[in-house]
C-alpha cells in the first residue's frame, strides 16, 4: 500500500499584524534616532524573539514606568496603557513614545465614551492582561471585568438597563459571542459596542485556522504563551477538528512524537510572530519528510499604520524619513524578516 503524502497547510494571514509591525518599527526607529538606550514599558509585543532581538540592539524593558531613569525616553507597548501611567511618565519628566496600537485606543475611547454616559461597561477580556488593565484604567469606576462565559451569572451591575459590552481585542470570536449571548440573557437591554472590538487581525487568523483545522492531524501555532491571540489559534483548531495542537516558540521545540501518525500539519502563527520563525518551522517540518506546502488563503490584508506622531516629528526634525521601515541593519541580520 502507498502511503498518503505528508502535506503542510500554511495559513494565510498568519503572524505579523499592522498594531504589531508598527510597534517594533518604532523601537528600531527610536534605537536609530536616538541611540539606545531606549527604554520599553513591558514586551513591545508578546513574542519572546522579537524582544531579544530588539533587547540586543539596545532597548531596555521595563516593567513599571519608575525604573526609567528621570528625563529618558520611554515607549509604551502596543497593549497600551491605563491614563496614571501617563501621568507617572510626566512627573519623571519622560519622554514618551506610544506604541498603542491604534485598535487598542479605539477600545480606550469607547470604554471613555460610555463611562462618561455613566453606562456600566461589561469589558470581556482575560483577567491580568496588559490590555485590560489599560482599557480598565480609562474608566475604573465603570468597567466591571468578564473573564470568559462562566464569569457572566457572577458578575454585578448597577443597573441592569443601562450595560454596554466592550472586548480584548485579541479574543476567541466564538467564546466572546458565547459570553454575550449569555450576558444578553441576563442583561436583555445590553448594548453592541459601536463596532467590532476583536480585532481584523484576530478575526483573520482564526477564520484561517478553521479552515484548515479540519483536515490537519496536528496544527502548530508559531508564538509565544503570553501571547493571547497566539493561544487562541491553539484553542480554535482543537474546536475545530485539528486531532492535536501546539504552540511553539521556535522550531526545535517541535516533538517528533507529535509527527507520529500524522499526514496533514497545520501551519500558522500569532500576530506578534515575525515569519522568520514561520520559515524555520517549514524548513524543520521539510527535514521530516512534510516538504509539500499549499497555502490555504482566509483572507486578504492590506492595513498599515503610519508611525507615532510623536516619533514622526522627531524623525522629520532630524533630517531622517518618517515612514514606517525596518530599519536595515535588522533585515540584512534576518533578525525579524
Ligand atoms: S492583534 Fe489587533 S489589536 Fe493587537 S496589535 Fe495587532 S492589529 Fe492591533
Amino acid at each position: 500500500m502507498t502511503e498518503p503524502t505528508k502535506r503542510v497547510l500554511l495559513a494565510a494571514p498568519r503572524g505579523y499584524c499592522a498594531g504589531v509591525d508598527r510597534a517594533v518599527v518604532t523601537v528600531e526607529r527610536a534605537l536609530e534616532l536616538y541611540g539606545p538606550p531606549v527604554y520599553v514599558r513591558k514586551q513591545i509585543v508578546h513574542n519572546k524573539h522579537v524582544v531579544a532581538t530588539l533587547e540586543q540592539r539596545g532597548a531596555i524593558f521595563v516593567d513599571e514606568t519608575d525604573e526609567v531613569p528621570e528625563g529618558a525616553t520611554v515607549i509604551f507597548s502596543a497593549h497600551g496603557v491605563a491614563p496614571v501611567v501617563h501621568e507617572e511618565a510626566r512627573a519623571l519628566s519622560l519622554k514618551t513614545i506610544d506604541a498603542t496600537c491604534p485598535l487598542v485606543t479605539k477600545v480606550h475611547r469607547e470604554a471613555v465614551r460610555f463611562a462618561s454616559a455613566d453606562y456600566d461597561i461589561l469589558l470581556i477580556g482575560h483577567e491580568g492582561h496588559e490590555e485590560v488593565v489599560g482599557t480598565s484604567g480609562e474608566a475604573p469606576q465603570h468597567i466591571v471585568l468578564v473573564d470568559g462565559p462562566d464569569d457572566v451569572d457572577t458578575i454585578e451591575v448597577r443597573d441592569p438597563d443601562k450595560v454596554v459590552w466592550l472586548s480584548q481585542t485579541t479574543l476567541s470570536v466564538d467564546e466572546t459571542m458565547e459570553t454575550v449571548r449569555r450576558l444578553r440573557e441576563r442583561f436583555p437591554r445590553l448594548q453592541d459596542p459601536p463596532s467590532d472590538d476583536i480585532c481584523y487581525a484576530t478575526q483573520n487568523r482564526q477564520l484561517a485556522v478553521k479552515e484548515m483545522a479540519p483536515q490537519c492531524d496536528l496544527m502548530i501555532v508559531v508564538g509565544s504563551r503570553n501571547s493571547s491571540n497566539s493561544v487562541r489559534l491553539v484553542e480554535v483548531a482543537l474546536e475545530h477538528g485539528a486531532r492535536d495542537g501546539h504552540l511553539v516558540d521556535y522550531a526545535e521545540e517541535i516533538d517528533d512524537a507529535w509527527l507520529r501518525d500524522v499526514t496533514t500539519v497545520g501551519v500558522t502563527s500569532g500576530a506578534s510572530v515575525p515569519e522568520i520563525l514561520v520559515r524555520s518551522v517549514l524548513d524543520h517540518l521539510a527535514d521530516r519528510g512534510f516538504g509539500a506546502v499549499e497555502t490555504v488563503v482566509a483572507a486578504e490584508e492590506s492595513l498599515m499604520f503610519a508611525l507615532p506622531n510623536e516619533l514622526r516629528r522627531d524623525l522629520k526634525a532630524a533630517g531622517m524619513s518618517d515612514k514606517m521601515r525596518h530599519d536595515a541593519a535588522f533585515a540584512e541580520a534576518g533578525s525579524l524578516h
